[in-house]
């Protein structure tokens, strides 16, 4: 066989999507992947209904389509506070999966550092070698998943190009506070870097954290890309609706990678999803506070089962030490995790650089039945692990 790219060897498939296939394997209930088992809002979908019928089933402008662009401008300008130029600064991509090669491959050459914090998301570490970069991992320590500021001043004196800041944080619930942006801001500043966010939690806080907008600080608008999509908004994880909000020429480059990476998004999806768009208030209002009451279910039942975990500020995942059960490899422990007591979780390692192997990830983006049938098959574990 003639051989193949070194690019792809050296990452694996993602290990959350394959938790999702050992989950369906084993019959278990799946707080691996995350993703909710309750509907979208009704008005998106009957308006899909409509579209079925009256489309538009053909090609969408390829970096988004003007309606769903113009709507995605206002509501980042209602939340965030700052104007967004519809035309000249947003790409519409497939996912924020999307939104954040493109943008690390629209401003990172083949051999440049990226800084990334770790516990990371799993995608941007292949993003930074599918885009030929090096990453530049800069620990966030738990139990507060804390940084020092001197380590990411390291990596850019390392000459990191780029960081990448998930906030709210996948997997570790993290929300960074307006200070600690402001520090990582000045850095970036200072090192003439580009900042890369990942914001697709911004919705999806607890009392009393807020989500701060990198873009809105001081110097920081025309050098942060800001990463986003409406699955999680909108409950709409299979819709693959993403998007960038960069500075101009950015966004140039971003259309140019995107145009020829994936033509562009759904229509009929950018379509039906622009009355999500145009929600009031009250739409978030009532997102934070269902996913509160999922928390509260959740993390109330792992409190009875007696079992450590981290508790979240923002975004809808839990981690929890298994170190009780004395597995070496913590892949080893899901996969028993799903067979034996049917629920599918992440192992924590494919989220740390550092050799981390006590840690599940279990999002509780679920209905209350799913989450108590969940809860009542993990009070049992301590028993079915060992047998
Ligand atoms: N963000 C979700 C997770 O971390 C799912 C991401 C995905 O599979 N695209 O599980």
């Amino acid at each position: 066989m003639p051989s193949l790219s070194s690019r792809t060897d050296i990452f694996t498939d993602s290990v959350i999507r394959r938790m999702t296939r050992i989950s369906d394997l084993y019959g278990a209930i799946n707080l691996s992947q995350g993703f909710p088992d309750f509907a979208p809002p009704k008005a998106i979908t009957d308006r899909l209904a409509e579209i079925a019928e009256a489309g538009p089933h053909q090609y969408a402008i390829t970096f988004g389509a003007q309606n769903f662009r113009e709507a995605l401008a206002q509501k980042h300008e209602h939340f965030s506070g700052m104007k967004v130029d519809p035309d000249k600064e947003v790409v519409v991509t497939c996912g924020s999966t999307e939104a954040m090669m493109a943008s690390m491959m629209s401003v990172v050459n083949p051999g440049d550092k990226v800084i990334v914090f770790s516990p990371f998301y799993e995608n941007y570490g292949a993003d930074s070698i599918l885009s030929g970069a090096e990453p530049v991992y800069v620990p966030l320590i738990p139990p507060a998943f804390d940084f020092d500021p001197n380590a990411i001043e390291e990596g850019f004196k390392r000459g990191a190009k780029a960081i990448v800041i998930c906030n709210p944080s996948n997997p570790c619930g993290k929300v960074f506070t307006r200070e600690e942006l402001i520090t990582i801001g000045e850095l970036a500043i200072k090192y003439d870097a580009w900042v890369i966010t990942d914001e697709v939690y911004e919705h999806i806080l607890y009392a009393p954290n807020k989500h701060v907008y990198m873009a809105t600080l001081p110097g920081m608008r025309e050098r942060t890309i800001t990463c986003n999509s409406l699955s999680k908004t909108y409950s709409i994880t299979g819709w693959r609706l993403g998007y960038t909000i960069a500075p101009y020429e950015v966004t140039e480059r971003i259309k140019k990678v995107h145009d020829f990476l994936t033509v562009g998004a759904s229509a009929p999806m950018m379509e039906a999803a622009t009355v999500g768009l145009q929600f009031g208030d009250d739409y978030y209002r009532d997102l934070q506070l269902h996913y509160t009451h999922m928390k509260e279910v959740f993390t109330s039942g792992l409190s009875d089962i007696g079992v450590p975990f981290t508790d979240p500020q923002g975004a809808y995942y839990v981690l929890m030490d298994i170190s009780e059960f004395g597995y070496k490899n913590d892949y080893e422990f899901c996969v028993d995790l799903a067979r034996k007591v049917g629920v599918a979780a992440v192992p924590g390692s494919s989220f740390f650089k550092e050799p981390v192997n006590n840690y599940v990830r279990l999002h509780f983006a679920k209905q209350d039945e799913t989450l108590l049938e969940a809860l009542d098959r993990l009070a049992d574990m301590r028993t079915k692990m060992l047998q």
